[in-house]
């Protein structure tokens, strides 16, 4: 099986459980999750649309985003929807995860790359570091800074569905002319914008970042749990707040000032 075509292989499977499940996250009867082989981030997922669950959608039509958009406006936009759905349980999920194994969550992004270098359209669900061994070069990098413009948000593409139909020619041509110069792009941070010369420099930078997200996420949670305590205490003694003490509690005093 060629590393190029193996995702269209996994979409085509009649029966999804025997993927294996080290790459088989989850199915449904229209869509397969799998566990990112190469990981650019903590959490990276990919959700494809099965082969034969939207016909009459054949699986050239599902090669990819441009391909699906030059198909029945409303067929393309309910595959999209559907995936939509899919992405938040997942993201649910990985949020679950986050809490679990680091103790805090952080952004996830849900979207597509403007030229996939997969066969079968795939949305990547991804957390919001770009912290992995996997993240080896330039490209990988700039394929998923957000604000660059090669990584299209499943929301913005989902978005261009309700814009003018020329708009809407226009954007889904997905021209690789215009978007692959973005990969070359030089290197910068996508949460501060610095830029670095080289991946080391940047991966080292990045998980900077992360270690900060986490520090200033686990104090906003510690802020937020002593907050709570204090507010339980003060529902628990509410007493004190009363305009008009009960009569017990002058007596408790004095038994307690007697010992
Ligand atoms: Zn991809
Ligand atoms: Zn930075």
């Amino acid at each position: 099986m060629s590393a190029l075509t193996i995702l269209r292989t996994y979409a085509q499977k009649a029966d999804p459980a025997s993927i294996p499940s080290s790459v088989l996250f989850e199915h449904t009867a229209k869509s397969i999750t799998i566990i990112d082989a190469y990981p650019k981030s903590r959490f990276h997922f990919l959700i494809l649309p099965r082969a034969s669950a939207y016909p009459p959608l054949t699986v050239s039509n599902l090669a990819n985003l441009r391909s699906l958009l030059k198909c029945d406006k409303d067929r393309a936009k309910e595959v999209l929807t559907d995936l939509s759905e899919d992405a938040k349980r997942i993201r649910t999920c990985i949020e679950e995860e986050m809490v679990k194994r680091f103790g805090f969550k952080w952004a996830i992004w849900t979207g597509f790359h403007s030229v996939p270098s997969m066969e079968h359209l795939h949305l990547h669900v991804i957390s919001a570091d770009l912290c992995s061994p996997s993240m080896k070069v330039k490209k990988h990098y700039n394929s998923f800074h957000p604000k660059l413009g090669f990584f299209l948000s499943l929301d913005d593409v989902l978005s261009w569905f309700d814009a003018t139909p020329s708009y809407f020619q226009t954007v889904s041509q997905l021209k690789k002319t215009e978007y692959e110069p973005y990969l070359k792009e030089d290197l910068s941070c996508f949460h501060c914008s610095e830029s670095f010369k080289n991946m080391p420099k940047l991966k080292e930078h990045l998980q900077e970042e992360w270690n900060k997200m986490s520090k200033r996420e686990k104090s906003k949670l510690e802020r937020k749990r002593k907050r709570e305590t204090e507010e339980n205490e003060n529902t628990n003694s509410n007493a004190e707040n009363d305009p008009v003490p009960p009569l017990k509690k002058p007596e408790q005093e004095e038994d307690l000032s007697t010992k």
